[in-house]
């Protein structure tokens, strides 16, 4: 899958002039090739050692490094399997600067299978737990190490998620709304070049892209692809997407050649955001359940699916769209309960199509 276009440097960002870091970072300082290490946390009950894995590719030139973490969200397994063979594809001799990649960055959720750190106190959710605290809870013991020896030492930054164990269904990048107008350009150029159908401007307060973007100055996006357990077609169309993406990615920071030209993209943000949540639980039978589906505009009214009850067989509410957008997230059928974001659009009214 390498890249065969002629090489297009109009969208390479160079590296920025970031803060110096707090703590040293032995992996920065290694020759070509390739690197793998746990970075120690602390001990679990089990008798076992909590460590965030580092996979390191270094390039026979010099150039800036990209930090990739991906499983901050115990159930979100698609982009790491992406990023597992993508790391096998990149050449060292031909790499400028160095990808970091944290594979795993909440391993006892993961372990779990589940969003978020099975731990009894405190906030769970490692995506709202940074810079972290070596004295917090696991959570933020995990998200300090993370920011300390991988945040503080990279040049741009990847949060990578896919939708979790609910058959759900993503196409976007998200780029931090609150990072300064400057590096919310570069994010925004991150997450363009990505190549998914939207990218959106979200609140990341708390997250790995908040920090790096708000403390260190320096661009990041979040891809948001695919889902988990969703069926061998669905998985190959967001494995190839992610693994494209990663490329393209890769291709706009300057680290290989090719070509990283965006794609017509549709940009929303959180005013044109309207989740669809159903008021009842019972068995979603969801119309939009292909790749496909993400992306399209739909008229006000259309059905996009319907809720029915497990018990009396009655259908308790249909759930169609409020107004003319695009689906930028979907889900397929299945169980949920009440309150559970079903659907998502983007309000065509407010949505900017950027060609
Ligand atoms: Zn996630």
């Amino acid at each position: 899958m390498a890249p065969t276009t002629t090489p297009t440097r109009a969208h390479t960002q160079t590296a920025p002039a970031a803060e110096a870091p707090m703590t040293a970072a032995p992996w920065r300082d290694e020759p070509e090739g390739r690197s793998f290490r746990r970075l120690p946390v602390t001990t679990l009950l089990s008798g076992g050692e909590l460590s965030i894995p580092l996979h390191v590719v270094t390039g026979r030139h010099p150039g800036p490094t990209l930090g990739i973490i991906t499983n901050q969200h115990g159930d979100e397994f698609l982009p790491t399997m992406v990023i597992r063979h993508w790391l096998a594809t990149l050449d060292t001799s031909a790499l400028r600067g160095r990808v970091a990649v944290i594979s795993v960055g909440n391993p006892l959720a993961t372990a779990a299978c589940q969003r978020l750190t099975p731990e009894p106190h405190g906030r769970t959710d490692l995506h709202e737990a940074f810079p972290g605290n070596a004295r917090g809870n696991t959570t933020q013991m995990m998200a300090a190490v993370i920011t300390e020896s991988f945040l503080d030492h990279i040049d741009f930054h990847c949060d990578f998620h896919a939708g979790g164990s609910g058959g759900r269904l993503q196409g976007r990048v998200d780029y931090n709304g609150k990072a300064p107008p400057d590096i919310r350009e570069r994010c925004l150029a991150m997450a363009r070049a990505f190549g998914q159908p939207f990218v959106h401007e979200n609140d990341l307060t708390g997250t790995s892209a908040h920090y790096v973007t708000t403390k260190r100055g320096i661009p990041s996006c979040n891809p948001e692809i695919g889902g988990t357990f969703l069926g061998p077609d669905s998985t190959a169309t967001y494995f190839e997407q992610s693994f494209a993406g990663l490329t393209r990615l890769a291709t706009h920071l300057g680290l290989i050649d090719g070509d990283a030209t965006p794609p017509s993209q549709v940009r929303f943000d959180l005013a044109g955001r309207r989740e669809l949540r159903p008021r009842n639980s019972g068995y979603l039978e969801s119309l939009f359940e292909r790749p496909s589906d993400v992306g399209r505009l739909l008229p006000a009214g259309t059905l996009l699916g319907r809720v029915v009850d497990l018990y009396s067989y009655a259908v308790l509410e249909e759930i169609v769209t409020p107004f003319d957008g695009y689906l930028f997230f979907s889900r397929y059928s299945g169980t949920v309960s009440a309150g559970t974001q079903a659907f998502a659009l983007a309000e065509a009214a407010r949505a900017i199509r950027l060609d």
